[in-house]
């Protein structure tokens, strides 16, 4: 079911509706104790908890899950997860925060929970035709001249055309052959039948026995030569660094890659008419973090 903001406050207004969605979500398959895995459970009604019959393990739908322990109400976390995958540029704290009438460090809290449930762990690799290429982001540009890159954090992007993109924060500061082939390997099926990217020297050599690597050259203006086009990537680009632009007015390098690991994840999800459903099953799958261990993972 597509959710929209009527919808979702007409299912999910109140914190007993939310749990009862999250305990259709987790227990698929019938409920099961997450200490003993037994599976007679009984209801204790005042409390939003169960209680295992076999080890009288008390637990409730989110026990162990990334909203275990959590002080705000889950009607806020849904309005949330709804925002995050609404915003197509992307939502900032700040703006969670006045939404959601919650502290900044509880809005910026939230971001980097649902940021962290979302980023995939096992990612499978594009295939069919994919466009390779590197952009930058950041920097004072004020403070340098054109053209260099000082302050610049690479970001590294793949596109499959028609399907999904993957997109990584290169921590090392040039474009090299080695950088770009370690991408691409990381990123693409072995027997990908086409690559294409712009005229940088690095990206020779990637072809091979099944794959075909054919460029258009920016630099003498051609930018389209009957399918060969990097036009996919470059249109994730320009939505990304709108997102970018618009709603965090400064990423710090080291929180970047968790924002992209969010816009790929609403990109990806764009057709989905589940997102909000698959994003919530994410976040049912995803183990708890302290403030100081998000902190920490964030650096
Ligand atoms: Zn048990």
């Amino acid at each position: 079911m597509e959710i929209n903001l009527i919808n979702l406050i007409e299912r999910y207004g109140d914190d007993k509706k939310c749990r009862k969605y999250l305990e259709a979500l987790r227990w698929q398959d019938g409920m099961i104790c997450p200490r003993c895995s037994g599976t007679t459970i009984s209801r204790i009604y005042d409390r939003d908890q169960f209680d295992c019959d076999d080890c009288r393990y008390q637990f409730s739908v989110t026990a162990g899950s990334i909203f275990d322990g959590t002080h705000l109400p889950l009607w806020k976390w849904f309005l949330a997860v709804y925002l995050i995958l609404e915003s197509k540029k992307a939502i900032s704290a700040n703006q969670l925060k006045r939404s959601l009438a919650i502290s900044y460090k509880t809005a910026w809290y939230l971001c980097h929970r649902i940021r962290r449930a979302v980023l995939e762990a096992s990612k499978s690799k594009l295939k069919g035709i994919v466009e390779i290429d590197e952009t930058y982001v950041g920097g004072k540009k004020r403070y340098v001249g054109s053209g260099s890159l000082e302050g610049k954090t690479m970001v590294l992007g793949a596109v499959e055309r028609g399907g999904e993109i993957r997109l990584r924060v290169e921590r090392r500061k040039k474009a090299t052959k080695k950088v770009l082939h370690a991408f691409i390997n990381s990123t693409t099926e072995p027997t990908t039948e086409r690559l294409m990217t712009d005229e940088n020297p690095a990206y020779l050599g990637i072809a091979d026995a099944d794959t075909t690597h054919e460029t258009v050259n920016h630099r003498a203006e051609e930018w389209v030569r009957g399918d060969v086009h990097t036009n996919s990537v470059e249109g994730v680009w320009s939505l990304f660094k709108r997102g970018i632009v618009g709603s965090y007015h400064q990423v710090s390098a080291k929180h970047l890659q968790a924002y992209i690991d969010e816009f790929e994840w609403r990109f990806n999800g764009r057709d989905n008419p589940e997102l909000f459903r698959d994003t919530m099953i994410r976040l049912l799958n995803t183990p708890k973090m302290e403030f100081k261990e998000l902190i920490e993972k964030s650096a």
